[in-house]
């Protein structure tokens, strides 16, 4: 049976154990957890934070969950859907005096990427994200030059990405069509919403179809002759048969100033 709204539910103590220990949980910190579920989690974290922001779509479980912890204040039930609230005004609220904050979760995996778009394009971004996802997309968001794509990019322009653990489909229940994987992104570069948006413009170009060449993705996508855009990747150290995919990250940066010139 499909689960509604990526509900698989970790059922497996270790796993939660380990997510704790790779988190480095401080009795200061304040945790972001997406889509809390029945708890379980979030009961292990707010042992070792100072408070944990538990923030859940599903109408049925906010009763669960406001039962569940209600003699605790180290627990913020907030029903909400992560891609629709006002994360400036909560972080403002909760974390902005203290600076650090951390997202753990096992996260619905049908919002991966906006998920961790959303917390690295933040003014205040989290110290660290650890997440359960999808092992598919653990494996590519730390993918090396050879095998990137928009998603490696764009995770490690702005941060350290790890594959910290897999972990079978048969943690959760009901047991997902899918393994997982927790990873761990640590944020180095601060979101600048006008350079990056150069920036990404060239890295959309030049993976914007698969097959074919760089030269000829960012001779066709911004409309330039491609005698000018290989020279550019002559420039740039890069030869006129390389695909966007091997790519290194100081490429990308290098091009990108190239493109503005
Ligand atoms: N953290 C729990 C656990 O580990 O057992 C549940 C994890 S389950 C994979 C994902 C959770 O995210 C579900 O509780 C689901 O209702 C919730 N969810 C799905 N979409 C959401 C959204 N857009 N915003 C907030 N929570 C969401």
């Amino acid at each position: 049976m499909p689960t509604k709204l990526g509900q698989n539910f970790l059922q497996d103590k270790e796993i939660i154990k380990k997510i704790i220990a790779s988190s480095d949980l401080k009795e200061d910190d304040f945790v972001i957890e997406i889509g809390p579920g029945e708890g379980a989690l979030t009961e292990q974290l707010s042992k070792y934070a100072k408070k944990v922001i538990a923030i859940e779509l599903d109408d049925k479980l906010i009763p669960l969950l406001e039962k569940k912890f209600s003699d605790t204040k180290k627990i913020e039930i907030i029903h909400e859907d992560i891609l629709k609230i006002n994360l400036p005004e909560l972080l403002g609220h909760f974390v902005s005096k203290e600076k650090n904050y951390k997202v753990i979760a096992n996260i619905p995996y049908y919002i991966t990427s906006p998920i961790i778009r959303l917390f690295l394009e933040q003014d205040i971004q989290p110290e660290e994200i650890i997440l359960m996802v999808q092992k598919e997309v653990a494996e590519r968001i730390i993918a090396r030059p050879g095998e990137t794509s928009i998603l490696s990019v764009s995770v490690q322009y702005y941060a350290s990405a790890e594959l910290l653990f897999e972990v079978g489909r048969d943690s959760f229940s009901p047991a997902p069509k899918v393994d997982s994987a927790v990873i761990k992104i640590v944020p180095r570069r601060k979101f600048d919403k006008e350079a990056d948006k150069k920036f990404f413009r060239i890295v959309r170009s030049g993976f914007s179809a698969k097959r074919k060449t760089l030269l000829n993705n960012l001779s066709a996508s911004l409309r330039m002759e491609k005698s000018s855009v290989e020279e550019k990747l002559k420039t740039a150290g890069i030869g006129p048969t390389v695909r966007a995919q091997e790519l290194s990250l100081e490429n990308w940066k290098k091009l990108a100033s190239l493109f503005q010139k």
